[in-house]
């Protein structure tokens, strides 16, 4: 393509909100055949809500709700503040309640959080977390996770001196439209594939819902950088769509790195092209813009 298609693409593209970041962004989106999806804030509305609460041990929701906030309100993780909001609502009446302190605040990426509040030590995480720290899961709790799992939902465990003092189902829907989106795909003969921090049978559940195949699940931020790798070295040329902190690794990975503009800063500027709108249809536009310059003028 010449200087001025490109300059006419991206200028296209801005107009829409796709916001391409030169040339090279727009040429490699033409030759796209396989598009990788971050779950959580891509493919999902991002903004998970607390559905259920079941406690295993003798105490009060309000009392349960005080340690889970009290260590969850220090990490940025979307979950964390689902538990958070949820907390404020079971103990109404006060605004600006103060949650107890947490001393040795850890938050283990992929994982969950730790701490200690009011003198005992409290894990807020996903069963992984729960197995590495030793912490036995009972069949009633496994029960409520897999079907939970089953329901697209997300399950969080949270124990107090590793013991499972209760768990928090999650839910965080798939955004309208993406079904739509992959199907479009499909039909361009490009490939998706979801990868996700998210244990296997949420992500299995989302995908069934968004008509995806491909699922891969529990993946590290590295992990989903050298899936991409992977893909280019079996001949794939790669667009990666995220949206997170832990997504910029594979963003740069990808042939073309798509950040969701409602994402994170660091997403944003590790991306090639930015769906400023946040609106999954852009990437059909982008791809779109592309095929149309690159395809014009050769
Ligand atoms: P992704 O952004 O792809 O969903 P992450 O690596 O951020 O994946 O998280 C993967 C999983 O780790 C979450 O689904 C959740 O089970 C667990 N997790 C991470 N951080 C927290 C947290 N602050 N509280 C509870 N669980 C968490
Ligand atoms: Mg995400």
């Amino acid at each position: 393509a010449t200087p001025t298609a490109v300059m006419v693409g991206t200028g296209v593209g801005a107009t829409q909100g796709v916001l391409i970041k030169g040339g090279q962004a727009l040429e490699s989106a033409h030759k796209v055949n396989c598009i990788v999806f971050d779950k959580t804030g891509t493919l999902t509305v991002g903004k998970p809500v607390v559905v259920t609460t079941k406690l295993f041990k003798k105490m009060s929701l309000k009392d349960f709700y005080e340690f889970a906030a009290a260590a969850e309100v220090n990490s940025e993780h979307p979950i964390a503040k689902a538990i958070v909001e949820h907390a404020k609502k079971i103990i109404e009446g006060e605004e600006n309640h103060p949650w107890p302190e947490a001393r040795d605040f850890v938050s283990i990426s992929g994982h969950g959080v730790k701490a200690i509040v009011l003198n005992k030590e409290i894990m807020v995480g996903n069963k992984k977390m729960m197995l590495d720290h030793n912490i036995a899961i009972s069949a009633d709790a496994e029960e409520i996770l897999t079907e939970a799992e089953s329901l697209a939902q997300t399950v969080i465990l949270v124990s107090l001196d590793k013991e499972v003092a209760g768990v928090v189902a999650v839910s965080d829907p798939l955004k309208p439209g993406a079904k739509e989106v992959i199907s479009i795909l499909n039909s361009m003969k490009i490939k998706s594939i979801m990868v996700t921090g998210d244990n296997w049978g949420t992500a299995n559940s989302i995908a069934r819902q968004a008509g995806m195949e491909t699922v891969m699940a529990e993946a590290q931020p590295e992990t989903k950088a050298t899936k991409i790798k992977e893909l280019q070295a079996s001949g794939y040329t790669v667009a990666m769509v995220g949206d997170g902190i832990n997504d910029s690794p594979a963003l740069v990975a990808g042939d073309v790195g798509m950040a969701i503009g409602a994402g994170t800063d660091i997403a944003i500027e590790a991306a090639d092209i930015v769906l400023m709108k946040s609106n999954l249809e852009d990437i059909i536009i982008a791809i779109d813009l592309a095929n149309k310059t690159f395809s014009r003028i050769r």
